[in-house]
């Protein structure tokens, strides 16, 4: 019988390993940790977010700063819909939020850890635990794996190992090249008095861009213990990870807190104090602000407690700009504690995403988070780890003629 060994019990591992029903090959997965999956655990803060509903393809790929072109080959042949199917036809009911990321019911992880481990158990998966590939050797068409264990032989290889910077030195060492690894989805650090002890504040549409890398992001807006963060944040952080890594984390950032032209916001405010000439300043809660930053604004811009008749031009033009172009330097970055993932990984061009097999060693292949594939916060991660894993599935199982 041929052996397959997959590295990694990670999203990807087992997902392959869950769909291989079908297969005449002797499996084995060989895992580090005692546990596994333990990053599916702590995924969507204990609840899981296992993708996006999202069903259209070419829609979906967009919310991949890198292996957006590649996915969409991938997304033919399982995207979000066969997510559905699959949880739902082993009893997993997937709920959609509001924001379109989806959830198991029971709302906690170990739901789809469950499910996953039965369906390898199943299908008769071998796993190796407390296994630590340290090296791989690849000879007359078989792999000789070498762990802290024994040392296995593979017909063929699966490395699904996600971000391991000791195991894309082996890989190298295979012959690929690695996308040099930088963080994704983290939040940014400033510390302003613009925005001090207002941590929990947020802003339901802010636009934020960083001028010098001419990028411009939408959506709500968190101010945070540290700095800023929010799903406008969030994107941003993904779509330039390797230009922000480049510069140290340490930028200026442009925030208009009401995603208003300074004209509108200005005539806004005049209209106010036409139309409420004796009401307090401090009392004004325009465009939803909370009452702690708008005070706070106030403070820090030095506009004393006047009735709105009382406002002079300099002051409506000083809240305007502060409104809509307020510039905040950022000094490095925090981990966002529901989801982070790494840029960065096995080169993409030298992988066939028709089979997720390697270009240059003949059965070897990747998965998940490995590869030079990341996305937005959202569910997309996970998406793309079970999409590549159920394609390499496929060709492992056998399909009977008609
Ligand atoms: C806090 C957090 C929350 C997240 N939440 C979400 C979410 O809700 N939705 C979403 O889509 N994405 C989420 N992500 C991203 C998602 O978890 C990853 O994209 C996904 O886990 C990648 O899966 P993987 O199988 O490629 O790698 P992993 O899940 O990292 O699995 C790799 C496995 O390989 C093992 N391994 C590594 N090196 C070796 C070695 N040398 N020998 C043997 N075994 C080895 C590791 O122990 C690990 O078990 C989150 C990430 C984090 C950190």
């Amino acid at each position: 019988m041929k052996k397959l060994v997959i590295i990694g019990g990670g999203a990807s591992g087992f997902f392959l390993a869950a769909n291989l029903n079908k297969t005449n090959w002797k499996v084995t997965i060989l895992e580090q940790s005692k546990h596994p999956l333990q990053k599916v655990k702590i995924s969507g803060g204990g609840r899981c977010n296992v993708t996006h509903a999202c069903f259209n393809p070419k829609e979906l790929v967009k919310f991949y700063p890198r292996g957006s072109k590649e996915l969409t080959s991938i997304f033919s042949h399982f995207q979000p819909s066969d997510t559905f199917d699959w949880f739902e036809r082993r009893k997993v009911n997937l709920n959609i939020e509001a924001d379109n990321r989806v959830f198991p019911d029971t709302n906690t992880s170990q739901t789809i850890i469950d499910t996953l481990l039965k369906h390898t158990e199943k299908n008769n998966i071998q796993v190796h635990y407390e296994t630590v590939v340290s090296d791989i050797m690849n000879e007359n068409q078989l792999f000789k794996i070498i762990t802290s264990k024994f040392v296995y032989e593979a017909d063929a290889l699966i490395i699904a190992t996600g971000s391991s910077p000791k195991m894309w030195k082996i890989i190298s060492k295979l012959g690929h090249s690695i996308i040099s690894p930088v963080p994704s989805l983290f939040t940014f650090n400033c510390k302003s008095p613009l925005i001090q002890n207002l941590q929990g504040t947020s802003f339901t549409e802010a636009e934020i861009s960083i001028p010098l890398l001419k990028h411009t992001e939408y959506g709500p807006l968190l101010i945070t213990h540290w700095g800023l963060s929010g799903p406008s944040i969030l994107k941003l952080s993904a779509w330039k990870a390797r230009e922000l890594a480049e510069l140290k984390y340490n930028f200026i950032l442009k925030i208009n807190w009401v995603s208003e032209s300074f004209d509108e916001v200005k005539n806004t405010l005049n209209g106010y104090k036409v139309q409420n000439p004796k009401k307090s300043i401090y009392s004004l809660k325009p465009y939803n602000l909370t009452q702690r930053f708008w005070q706070n604004m106030l403070n820090v811009l030095d506009i004393k407690e006047k009735v709105l008749a009382e406002l002079s031009k300099t002051d409506i033009n000083r809240i305007t700009e502060t409104l809509t172009n307020t510039r905040l330097t950022i000094n490095g970055k925090s981990t966002f504690k529901d989801e982070f993932v790494t840029a960065g990984g096995v080169n993409r061009k030298e992988i066939d995403f028709r089979t997720m097999q390697s270009k240059l060693v003949q059965n070897l292949y990747f998965a998940g988070e490995v590869i030079d594939i990341d996305a937005i916060t959202g569910g997309f991660n996970f998406q793309a780890c079970w999409s590549e894993a159920f394609v390499i599935s496929q060709q492992f199982n056998i399909y009977e003629k008609n």
